[in-house]
């Protein structure tokens, strides 16, 4: 395993269209490897394949119920229901955060690393990396949902609140 560099918003790779992964084979598996230990080492909640430079349709999503990374290959989101507003950043704007209304409830399929389909259902935090993460195969990020950045003050009373 290794680490991948992280690109960062203004990089091309975060504006395109990524392609759908037709090979399962070990050169996927190694991506994914690389992309878990990135992942972890960045303390993230999720990390899709043009962040670390590939343009295809590959996703890592942290499932927080079994805090275990979950592998979403060619993922597409089937239902989702309710809403919620809440603190979101990303791994490619490094210490910033802005505030994004997302459903509350997100089903999604995907293939695993093998090519079986499955499904899986998300709340709460976890839908809302589900749609960050997949809105990123797209070319799209979470700062097209924002008016602006939190600035320090609002941040520090945007935690302060979720804390009571
Ligand atoms: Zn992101």
């Amino acid at each position: 395993m290794a680490l991948r560099k992280i690109v960062e918003q203004g990089d091309d790779c975060l504006t395109k269209v990524c392609r759908p992964v037709t090979d399962f084979n070990a050169r996927l598996h190694q991506l994914l490897d690389d992309m878990a230990e990135t992942l972890e080492e960045a303390s993230g909640a999720g990390l899709a394949a043009p962040q670390v430079g590939v343009l295809r349709r590959v996703c890592l999503v942290l499932d927080e119920d079994t805090e275990e990374y979950l592998e979403l290959i060619n993922p597409e989101i089937i239902t989702q229901s309710g809403e919620q507003t809440g603190l979101e950043g990303c791994l490619s704007v490094p210490g910033k955060w802005g505030i994004v209304t997302r459903p509350n409830v997100v089903r999604i399929k995907a293939q695993d690393r093998d090519g079986n389909w499955f499904e899986a259902e998300g709340e709460g935090l976890t839908a809302r990396a589900f749609c960050h993460e997949i809105e990123h195969l797209d070319g799209h990020m979470y700062t097209e949902h924002i008016d602006h950045f939190l600035t320090e003050e609002e941040l520090q009373e945007y935690l302060e609140e979720e804390e009571e």
